[in-house]
């Protein structure tokens, strides 16, 4: 019996068991090797990351897991994530800063006010704190 279970145990570590998917979410099977989908996606050597793993055993995917490398790239994910709300945040700001200049704008012409005071109104409101404006200034050279 020992013989045989030890026979049997042997033979499932050498295969991929389907199951590993589930208990991991990080975890593809592809072309024969098993590959971690963080550590690809940051470019880690470790074989996860690289050429795929071969080594079919529970204690392998464990040891993955507890990986500095493997931990570091879930880092990285986590920092892209904020890195892409924070570009969000910024294309919104920056939207915001179009429709406060054009609305500068508008206010000019219907108060019959010369353009030439764009850069004014626009440093009038940085001094009131809309900080979005402050890169729609126009060079000084331009004479409207
Ligand atoms: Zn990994």
């Amino acid at each position: 019996m020992t013989d045989e279970s030890s026979e049997r145990k042997t033979t499932s570590a050498r295969s991929f068991q389907t199951r590993w998917l589930r208990d991991h979410s990080w975890l593809r099977f592809e072309n024969g090797a098993m590959f971690c989908h963080f550590c690809r996606i940051s470019k880690k050597t470790n074989p996860f990351g690289s050429a795929g793993c071969s080594n079919f055993q529970t204690s392998t995917l464990q040891k993955h897991k507890d990986y500095k490398d493997h931990e570091d790239a879930l880092h990285e994910e986590a920092m892209r994530d904020t890195f892409s709300n924070q570009q969000r945040r910024v294309m919104k700001e920056q939207s915001h800063a179009i429709i406060t200049a054009m609305k500068a704008v508008y206010w000019l012409a219907k108060e019959d006010i010369a353009t030439v005071k764009y850069n004014s109104i626009l440093t009038f409101l940085e001094e009131v704190g809309v900080d979005c404006v402050k890169d729609l200034h126009i060079g000084g050279n331009a004479t409207y």
